[in-house]
């Protein structure tokens, strides 16, 4: 089954762009020097295309999980699985798939991986499919390098580059660490604003500023889903820890970390969120 969370944050923003403005072009050309990210991105894609959940994809639906788990009837994956090359045998038969019509939704999605193991036929074969535009088919190659693909094939295409797989960065582990799972961190999205609000309530806190109540609340409302409020939690303590090394706050930070410690406690009651954070706020106050 592919995970969705390995998805590549920063292009499935371009694509999702591309679908709200109902702008998906019928090739994609992924580079991904990896491979790794690409293909749960191509997933991610076909997803977002026939989801029928309100948050698409939502990776959890009937069509979502029929795709995830390979059994979809209008996705095709051709890999080269252990072979040195993709030959024309395996890409015949997308030619006689075109013909038909979807079996379910609108389009029927070609993902051809190892793309860069094409042979020249092969190609050539693949060429052609992509100059019939006769049957709406999004067709996705995946390849690590774009130099491995035929010119003409590559100006068929709208290229997307992939960054080369990062090692996950210290803040994933860090999460990972304080009881977040892959998932969790994968759906965060963007939390800017909320670090920002985070690292206001540390002052405040730290200064006795009664704007903390203020600043509570308000981070209680950004922080709606459970793995937001984990991460306010997080980056509070992250910060406490960061003054304890640099022996800066030394009696508000250990206390910040002891009342943290007494909030997950109370979470795992079931105190809501708020409450917790309410908690800590007026310990200070
Ligand atoms: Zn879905």
């Amino acid at each position: 089954m592919v995970n969705l969370s390995n998805v590549d944050q920063q292009q499935t923003k371009i694509l999702f762009d591309a679908y709200l403005h109902d702008k998906i072009a019928h090739a994609y050309l992924f580079i991904d020097p990896t491979g790794y990210t690409a293909l749960a991105t191509a997933y991610w894609l076909i997803c977002l295309l026939n989801c029928t959940g309100e948050h698409k994809p939502d990776a959890n639906c009937n069509n979502c999980q029929r795709i995830l788990n390979g059994n979809h009837p209008d996705v095709f994956l051709v890999e080269a699985e252990n072979k040195k090359s993709l030959s024309i045998d395996q890409i015949r038969p997308l030619k006689e798939e075109l013909a038909k019509k979807p079996v379910e939704g609108s389009r029927r999605f070609f993902i051809v991986k190892d793309a860069s193991l094409l042979t020249l036929s092969a190609n050539n074969a693949l060429l052609n499919l992509l100059e019939e535009p006769v049957a709406p088919v999004v067709t996705i190659l995946i390849a690590n390098n774009e130099n491995t693909i035929l010119p003409t094939v590559r100006s068929r295409t709208q290229i997307i580059h992939f960054a080369p797989t990062k090692q996950k960065s210290s803040v994933t582990e860090d999460l990972l660490t304080y009881g977040l799972n892959e998932d969790e961190i994968a759906d965060m999205g963007d939390v800017s604003n909320l670090e920002q609000e985070i690292t206001y309530l540390y002052q405040e806190l730290c200064q006795q500023n009664e704007l903390s109540i203020v600043r509570a609340y308000k981070i209680s409302k950004l922080a709606a889903k459970s793995n937001l409020q984990k991460f306010v939690f997080y980056k509070l303590a992250k910060i406490a820890m960061e003054k304890i090394e640099k022996n800066k706050d030394y009696l508000f930070a250990p206390k910040l970390l002891q009342l943290l410690m007494e909030c997950d406690k109370m979470r795992t009651n079931n105190v809501s969120f708020y409450n917790c954070l309410n908690y800590i706020v007026l310990s200070f106050n």
